[in-house]
């Protein structure tokens, strides 16, 4: 058996072309999406992941701004760029590029930017009202996993679900709206007792630990749906995945490659946030 790849690249690409039609409807109703992305520092992998935000924002017809701030930029300073942000009609979502330079508190950036603003999802608010259940901005890489699966077409209602993770931004949310799809979730951990018991219970596997093919075929339950989040250096410059995709594949009856599956998805999600901020703001959503 060969499991079905789910090609994260395509699904993004409709996506971004539909968000891209919303936007210009939205803009014949007078509505222009805006977003503001704050980059701080010279990381590269971040300094990657800005650009081709910016470029997606662009191609789909929203209004886009970067700060690029220099790695010693105040706190102070970065909090008034927020305050600035939160208060411009034409800004619809501001976006902190993770992670900011170790003199700056991430989590007090992240609570200052107006909950109405936060398409990452990341605010106290929009994290509380996900654990309640209402509506509110999910965090970009959890919404993009459940849209894969449900183009996949896999039913979560009843199933076992079984995260390896537990980060803010990946596995605590994938968790809750798994739970919240009536899957019956469990969570790992780097403490889990046993987690090859734990990974071969699950019906849907979701893997975000930042481990380069820590999650063999052995690991995994004939016919279980993997999802890969993981993005870790591989051998001569390729990127790998948390699991060990060449054994996966042959137990799995779907999985996500390593590039090409879930990352593709976040950008996606990251605009269809935005434009939902901004039909928010207009009243229309
Ligand atoms: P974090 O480092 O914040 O969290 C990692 C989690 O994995 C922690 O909960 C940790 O457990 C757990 N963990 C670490 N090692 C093990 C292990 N050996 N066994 C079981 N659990 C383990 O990572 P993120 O959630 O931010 O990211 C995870 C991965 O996903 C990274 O490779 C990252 O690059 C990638 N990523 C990809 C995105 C995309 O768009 N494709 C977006 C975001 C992340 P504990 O809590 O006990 O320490």
């Amino acid at each position: 058996m060969s499991a079905h790849i789910i090609d994260g690249k395509e699904i993004a690409e409709q996506l971004r072309q539909e968000i891209a039609g919303e936007v210009a409807a939205l803009k014949e109703k007078g509505v222009q999406p805006g977003l503001a992305v704050i980059l701080v520092g010279e990381d590269p992998a971040s300094k990657t992941y800005v650009r081709n935000k910016e470029r997606a924002s662009k191609n789909a017809g929203i209004h886009s701004e970067v700060y690029r701030l220099p790695a010693d930029t105040p706190e102070a300073e970065v909090l008034r760029l927020i305050g600035e942000l939160n208060g411009r009609p034409e800004i619809s979502g501001i976006l902190l590029q993770h992670p900011v330079p170790g003199h700056i508190n991430e989590r007090a950036c992240f609570d200052a930017i107006s909950p109405e603003k936060d398409v990452d999802g990341f605010h106290p608010v929009n994290a509380g009202r996900l654990l309640i259940g209402e509506k509110c901005f999910v965090p970009c890489t959890p919404t993009g996993i459940m849209y894969l699966l449900d183009k996949t077409g896999v039913e979560l209602k009843g199933k076992r679900a079984v995260v390896v993770g537990r980060s803010n931004i990946v596995g605590k949310p994938v968790a809750l709206l798994l739970l919240n799809r009536h899957a019956t979730v469990t969570i790992c951990h780097s403490r889990t007792a046993d987690l090859g018991a734990e990974t071969r219970a699950a019906d849907v596997l979701v893997v975000a630990i930042g481990r380069a093919q820590a999650i063999s075929g052995d690991m995994i339950k004939p016919g279980a749906v993997v999802i890969d989040v993981g993005v870790n250096p591989g051998e001569e410059g390729k990127l790998v995945g948390d699991v060990d995709f060449e054994s996966a594949v042959k137990v799995a009856s779907a999985i996500t490659p390593v590039p090409g599956g879930v990352g593709p998805m976040t950008i996606a999600m990251l605009l269809r946030n935005t434009v939902e901020a901004a039909k928010r703001q207009a009243g229309l959503a």
